[in-house]
């Protein structure tokens, strides 16, 4: 029975996997938390992501499924876990680095930092004493951080400098690494201060805890993909997410999970019931499968805007995907081409095995298109 709990989600926005792995402070963590290394994002860039993860349901159904389309988020469908808390007495306070990252519904407080400049770790370890105090004055809270200096960096060094076709970025990727990794580390002290000043405030122990990536970054895999956003290749689709809560035995989950999933898995946990009067969602509770009792495996659907030569995205997604632990077949809308790779043993995606009579291809493809049919 975990009965109002305080709910703090920190954002580790651009944080690849397969850096959180070999790194020290994340991998310190896995001995907390329920860590799942295959976290699937709707979409691989931050706001139509960030959304999904707060109404637990994909873009094509909540209305923001591009750029675009933050304000287009159908508030009237699809309450967001902000709004469940804020129902519940909680004071909600959020800072990102733009107001279009998250839906804003059922925030007493958003901030907006300047990513240039501001000290992140220090802004937020106030904003933790601020929620502390609210706590101590009896009050639960919702705190969400945003993390948003890799995706800062990446803006200055690659996104400013280089453009999709860029053959000097693609032909340096011993560069691309070492730069990214240069923005990684930042984010390490970033969070071993966070968690310093969590532990110190005694916040464990009445707090569940969701730190998460929105989406990966290319550091040069595939030609036509600089950062973000343009496919739906697993650099950029596949994150981590750790989820700390006293009451869950930590360990890892090796099965594919969505930000999709964890609403309803932290409302789970909170024993809070689905409001009827709203949509249905796309996620899962992800509590069966933490606690090991059997759990098929769902499909995880991605998709963007590939902009190709335009310097904007599209205003509607034109690459889309349908993943399992071990599959996934990509549906290129734009030029109607489809890709179907292995992951266990092509996990690069480089061997694309469409039309090579392979049953699992039909099956993905009439989940996508039964996904796609919601709209
Ligand atoms: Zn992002």
């Amino acid at each position: 029975m975990v009965l109002d709990k305080n709910l703090i989600i920190i954002l580790i926005d651009g944080g690849r996997v397969d850096r959180a792995m070999r790194s020290p402070i994340f991998t310190n963590l896995q001995s907390k938390s329920v860590f799942f290394p295959q976290t699937i994002t709707y979409a691989p860039y931050t706001n139509a992501a960030m959304h999904a993860l707060f109404s637990g349901c994909y873009g094509n159904r909540n209305g923001t499924y591009s750029y675009w389309h933050t304000y287009r988020f159908k508030k009237n469908k699809f309450k967001t876990i902000t709004e469940y808390l804020k129902d519940r007495g909680y004071f909600t306070c959020g800072d990102g680095h733009t107001k279009l990252i998250v839906p804003k519904h059922g925030f007493d407080e958003f901030h907006i930092h300047d990513e240039n400049k501001d000290d992140l770790s220090k802004r937020h370890s106030n904003l933790i004493d601020l929620v502390k105090t609210k706590n101590d004055q009896g009050s639960r809270f919702f705190l969400y951080l945003t993390y948003s200096n890799i995706h800062t960096g990446i803006k200055d060094e690659v996104l400013k400098i280089y453009n999709n076709f860029s053959e000097e970025y693609f032909q340096n990727k011993t560069i691309n690494e070492k730069r990214y990794d240069r923005f990684f580390s930042k984010a390490e002290n970033y969070l071993e201060i966070i968690l310093k000043k969590i532990q110190d405030l005694g916040l464990y122990k009445n707090s569940i805890i969701l730190i998460i990536s929105d989406h990966g970054i290319s550091v040069g895999e595939k030609f036509g993909e600089r950062a973000y956003g343009s496919f739906c290749y697993d650099y950029t689709i596949k994150t981590f997410a750790y989820l700390i809560s006293n009451d869950l035995t930590p360990r890892e989950i090796s099965s594919q999970v969505r930000h999709i999933d964890f609403m309803p898995t932290i409302l789970d946990l909170m024993e809070i019931k689905l409001d009827a009067s709203y949509e249905s969602l796309d996620g899962e509770s992800l509590i069966p499968l933490i606690n090991g009792s059997k759990f098929e495996e769902n499909i995880a659907y991605s998709e963007t805007g590939n902009p190709w030569y335009g310097k904007a995205p599209p205003k509607a997604p034109n690459t889309k995907s349908v993943r399992t632990s071990k599959w996934k077949l990509i549906f290129n809308e734009y030029d109607n081409t489809k890709e179907l790779y292995d992951l266990e043993n092509d996990p690069d995606e480089n061997n694309n095995l469409i039309n090579s009579g392979l049953k699992i291809e039909e099956f993905l493809w009439n989940e996508l298109t039964e996904i796609q049919g919601i709209k």
